[in-house]
């Protein structure tokens, strides 16, 4: 499938709740989100049958995010039905981590290829101060546990000024110690994102130099995955360093994604609503043709950027989504 910059999309974000566990305060509100009633949202029998037809439109790598995928019932699920599609390559998750260590034989089983946990400090206090809960060392051990089990671990941790910009090396120097992938991902002008102060990557890279030593650039410039991460090394690291931009370094001109909210809402680019529902469709008895279809000409209209500069002031673009984070899925 190609949007009509001649961009290939091939790589699907699916929130499959708009629940969870935990309140960090850049993704939820305080007094949290207006919930999406049951029956609003996607089953896993709906979510199974567009990510097929998704497959046969060229899609190749699922992520499985939401709210907190892990609080989803049944989601290994839905995860074996991904598996058994001949198409698709990558079957990976973006998890808060909490409930992951006692998940992930299951996911594993069902064809879990690669996690990504979020994770913006390794001290309890900040955590608690960010998340609202004392689940530090669960998410902690998480990662030790999916590190050592084969499946490819990365750590995403978001800058803020305001809670863990002296924390950054301690976060880095768990893929000195791990075979984990660490990013440090711009704060986006998105829903609570907008209150809060995030810092640049070049800033974040410098600090970590000051206590690591220099950092070499892979030698492809930065491919590690499908990704718009830029990746380094540093001596003596197991893993590998990422910064994922897209504040100071805008990637959409690569940008091969597409992301389905818990409600069924084919959404084209994280700031703008330009997409399409297709719930209604699966619901009143369209046929597969027809979803392809309606599909195919959501993706079309794919914006060709984002405008985040312009969402940091009072007055965004009135087509920009009013989602919080917590409902797109990151
Ligand atoms: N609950 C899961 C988690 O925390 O990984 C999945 C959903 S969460 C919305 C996905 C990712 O988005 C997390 O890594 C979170 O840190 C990130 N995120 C949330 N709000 C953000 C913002 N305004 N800017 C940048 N990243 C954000
Ligand atoms: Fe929940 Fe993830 Fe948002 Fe934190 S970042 S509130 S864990 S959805």
């Amino acid at each position: 499938m190609q949007d009509r910059f001649g961009r290939r999309i091939d790589y699907l974000r699916i929130s499959v709740t708009d629940k969870c566990n935990l309140r960090c305060k850049y993704c939820m509100p305080p007094g949290g989100v207006e919930r999406i009633p049951h029956g609003e949202v996607l089953s896993l029998e709906e979510l199974a049958r567009i990510t097929g037809i998704m497959a046969g439109l060229g899609i190749r790598s699922v992520r499985f995010t939401g709210g907190e995928p892990l609080v989803r019932k049944n989601l290994v699920r839905l995860m074996e039905a991904v598996h058994e599609l001949e198409n698709i390559r990558e079957i990976a998750v973006t998890t808060n981590g909490v409930l992951l260590e006692e998940q992930l034989p299951g996911l594993m089983e069902a064809g879990l290829t690669s996690a990504n946990i979020s994770l913006d400090t390794v001290d309890p206090r900040t955590f608690r101060e960010i998340t609202g809960a004392d689940a530090c060392g669960k998410v902690l051990a998480a990662i030790e546990k999916c590190a050592a089990s084969g499946v490819r671990t990365k750590i995403n941790c978001v800058p803020c000024r305001e809670w863990n910009a002296g924390e950054l090396a301690e976060v880095a120097a768990l893929a000195k110690r791990l075979p984990v992938d660490v990013r440090f991902i711009e704060l986006m002008p998105v829903g609570c994102g907008r209150q809060f102060h995030g810092m640049p990557s070049e800033e974040v890279l410098e600090e970590l130099v000051s206590a690591y030593g220099p950092a070499r650039p892979l030698k492809d410039g930065k491919k590690r995955g499908n990704g718009p991460a830029q990746y380094y090394e540093f001596e003596d690291f197991i893993g590998k360093i990422g910064f994922i931009s897209p504040m100071s370094h805008k990637f959409c001109g690569e940008c091969n994604r597409i992301r389905l909210t818990a409600e069924g809402r084919l959404k084209l680019c994280l700031q703008y609503n330009a997409g399409v529902e297709l719930k209604p469709l699966l619901r009143n008895g369209a046929a597969d043709e027809e979803i392809r279809a309606a599909i195919l000409e959501a993706v079309e209209q794919k914006p060709m950027h984002h405008d985040f500069e312009q969402m940091k002031t009072d007055c965004p673009a009135e087509d920009s989504d009013s989602r919080k984070m917590v409902q797109i899925g990151g």
